[in-house]
């Protein structure tokens, strides 16, 4: 029978601060602090973002890389964006791996891989009834940043990793969506008078954000909103991170976290 859901499985929630242990220890010593490179996997099929540790977070979910058909980049960051690794995604297939990305994003050509060059704020079809728009971030400018809007089976979700804030036009471009997930960056912790907030969101700041995001009908109570793309040296431990969410009505995700609508 045909998927009528929308299952994401949250394969990294890392900022670039990764941890030194990695691959086997995750399994064997699975620590909610531990986290890769930042990727969620939707519908086992559609991965969005594939940087340095997609191969160790596929392998470790137990997800056979082939089922990947289409891999929607946010930016061109070596922890979103791995070339080598896309290139072993994509080996021995008969039909070419599908990499999304904004148009104007320098990138190496990859064997089997076809890149779909994505125009901001115009809505693509990669498959039957799915969905995808680029929308731009307030990142670094030349890593071709851009949000990503998700439609599948009519259920709809914002990943919005990595970028601060919204720039207006993605703001006016998002108001009224009312997203059933919405998946934003929370890089910095609970403190104040850090220096990333030109690029990168700080809980304070996402305290800030989300009444803002509900005022627009960006989100609604129905929303499920997740904080990911979180460096652990800039947090507490997870219960802690857990506990400012939920104070917003929010989620703090995990590497390995699930979630169906
Ligand atoms: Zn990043
Ligand atoms: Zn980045």
């Amino acid at each position: 029978m045909e998927k009528t859901t929308l299952d994401i499985k949250f394969l990294g929630t890392c900022a670039c601060d990764f941890s030194p242990r990695l691959e086997n220890e995750y399994k064997d010593c699975f620590d909610l602090n531990e986290r890769r490179s930042s990727a969620i996997l939707i519908n086992g099929q559609y991965l969005i973002d594939a940087g340095m540790h997609i191969l160790d977070s596929l392998r470790i979910a137990e997800i056979d890389s082939d089922t990947v058909t289409d891999i929607f980049v946010t930016h061109t960051h070596s922890d979103h964006f791995d070339a080598f690794n896309i290139e072993r995604l994509a080996k021995n297939r008969k039909i070419p791996l599908r990499v999304w990305i904004r148009e104007d994003a320098r990138v190496p050509e990859i064997k089997n891989a076809e890149y779909k060059r994505m125009t901001p704020y115009v809505k693509y079809e990669a498959a039957d009834g799915v969905f995808i728009t680029g929308v731009l971030a307030n990142h670094d400018i030349e890593s071709a940043p851009q949000h990503l809007i998700a439609e599948i089976n009519g259920k709809k979700l914002f990943y919005g990793c990595d970028g601060a804030w919204f720039l207006t036009e993605t703001f006016n471009y998002i108001k009224g969506a009312e997203y059933d997930i919405t998946v934003l960056d929370a890089t910095v912790g609970d403190y104040l008078g850090d220096y990333r907030m030109g690029e990168h969101n700080s809980i304070p700041m996402l305290r800030v954000m989300l009444p803002s995001l509900k005022t627009e009908r960006i989100i609604t109570d129905k929303t499920k909103v997740i904080f990911s793309h979180i460096a652990p040296s800039l947090h507490k431990p997870h219960a802690d991170i857990v506990k400012a969410a939920e104070e917003m009505g929010a989620i703090a995700a995990y590497d390995g976290m699930e979630l169906s609508i």
